[in-house]
C-alpha cells in the first residue's frame, strides 16, 4: 500500500471512532476516555525518558502507557497515536518523538500518526473551529494567534495543529514553515495582553461577546481571557457572577488598549476590558458576564455566558500509575 492508501486508512478509522462515539464536531476529544471505554488499560509514567508512549498487546490483555512528564496537549496526541495502533490492528510499539510527530517509514506509525491527527482535527473539526471564529473554512487568512487559538480549543499542541491545517490544505507549505518559528509562549503571553499565563504550559483561550454560550472544554491551571467592549458614555460596566466555592479565579482585569486606534475615538471612547479567569477545579461552571448600568437589575441585562468544562488530571496526584477512572472502578465492589 503506499502512503496515501495508508492514510486514508487512517482517516476513515478515526472516522469511525469520532462517529461511533457521537463527539460534536469541533468539540475536544476526550481521548482518554474513549481509551477507557474500549477496556484498554492506561497507564501513565513520568519515567519514561524519551519514549512517548507504548502500545502493547499481550495474549487478551491490551495497555496503553503515556509519558507523563510531557505536557498534555502531547499527551493526548500520544495517547490518541497508541489508540490508532489499537484501532488499525497493529503489533505492540514503543513511541518516540520521530515515530509520533513525523514517522517517515514505517507503514504502521504512518498510519497511527495520521490516525491521532484526524481523530483529534478532523477535517469537519477544523472547519467548524474556523467557522466560529469567523473565517472561511475552506479559504481561511489566518495568523500565528489564530492557528495556536485553535490548537487550544481543540486540545492539541500549536505544531501539532499547523501540520494538519497543512495537511487539510487551510494553510499552504510557506505559511505553515512560518507559523512553525513562532513560540506557543510568546503567543499565548501576546493574548494576554503581555502578561505570562501562570503556568507556562498551559492553555490561553480568548472569547468574546459573539462566544455567548459556547461550551469550552479546558483543563486545570488553563487561563481564558475575555474581551468585553465599554462604552464610557453609556456607564455601563460589567459584572462577573459566579458561584460562591469559585472554580475559576480571576488572574488579571485590566483595560486595554485596543488593536485600532481609530475605533475608540468614533466611538467616543470605547475601551476593552479584559477578565483572565483561570480553571483551578475539576467539573462543570458557567461563567456569566452582565453588564450593568448603575442601578440596573440583573434581569434586565443580556449576559455573556460561557459554559466551561474543566477536566480532572486523567491520572492521581502522584503523577504517575493507572488512570483515575480504571483505579476507582477496580476499587469498587462488582455488581455482577
Ligand atoms: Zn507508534
Amino acid at each position: 500500500m503506499n502512503r496515501r492508501s495508508l492514510e486514508y486508512e487512517a482517516v476513515l478509522a478515526a472516522e469511525y471512532v469520532l462517529a461511533e462515539a457521537d463527539i460534536a464536531p469541533g468539540a475536544r476529544v476526550p481521548i482518554f476516555d474513549l481509551i477507557e471505554d474500549r477496556g484498554i488499560w492506561l497507564c501513565f509514567d513520568a519515567g519514561l525518558d524519551r519514549l512517548l508512549g507504548i502500545y502493547q498487546r499481550i495474549g487478551e490483555a491490551t495497555g496503553i502507557a503515556i509519558n507523563a512528564a510531557r505536557p498534555t496537549p502531547l499527551q493526548r496526541f500520544t495517547a490518541a497515536h497508541e489508540l490508532g495502533h489499537h484501532e488499525l490492528g497493529h503489533t505492540s510499539h514503543l513511541d518516540t518523538e520521530t515515530t509520533i510527530s513525523e514517522p517517515m517509514h514505517d507503514p504502521q506509525e504512518i498510519q497511527a500518526q495520521a490516525f491521532a491527527a484526524s481523530l483529534l482535527m478532523s477535517e469537519l473539526a477544523v472547519e467548524v473551529r474556523l467557522e466560529h471564529r469567523g473565517h472561511h473554512p475552506n479559504r481561511p487568512e489566518l495568523g500565528a494567534a489564530d492557528v495556536y487559538l485553535m490548537s487550544a480549543e481543540l486540545g492539541v499542541s500549536y505544531l501539532a495543529a499547523v501540520t494538519q491545517l497543512r495537511v487539510l490544505q487551510k494553510i499552504s507549505s510557506a505559511q505553515a514553515r512560518a507559523f512553525a518559528k513562532e513560540s506557543p509562549l510568546q503567543l499565548k503571553q501576546a493574548l494576554l495582553g503581555g502578561r505570562r499565563p501562570d503556568n507556562p504550559r498551559a492553555s490561553v483561550m480568548q472569547f468574546t461577546l459573539a462566544d455567548n454560550q459556547r461550551e469550552v472544554v479546558l483543563d486545570i491551571d488553563d487561563e481564558i481571557d475575555v474581551a468585553l467592549p465599554e462604552m464610557a458614555a453609556s456607564g455601563h460596566e460589567w459584572t462577573l457572577a459566579t458561584e460562591p466555592d469559585s472554580a475559576f479565579g480571576v488572574v488579571s482585569d485590566r483595560y486595554r488598549q485596543s488593536e485600532s486606534g481609530a475605533e475608540e475615538t468614533l466611538f467616543g471612547g470605547s475601551k476593552t476590558r479584559h477578565i483572565t479567569l483561570k480553571a483551578r477545579t475539576p467539573g462543570r461552571s458557567r461563567l456569566d458576564f452582565l453588564p450593568l448600568r448603575p442601578g440596573e437589575t440583573t434581569e434586565s441585562a443580556t449576559p455573556l455566558s460561557i459554559h466551561a468544562v474543566t477536566c480532572a488530571p486523567p491520572v492521581s496526584e502522584l503523577g504517575h500509575g493507572i488512570s483515575t477512572n480504571q483505579h476507582h472502578q477496580l476499587l469498587s465492589p462488582t455488581t455482577t
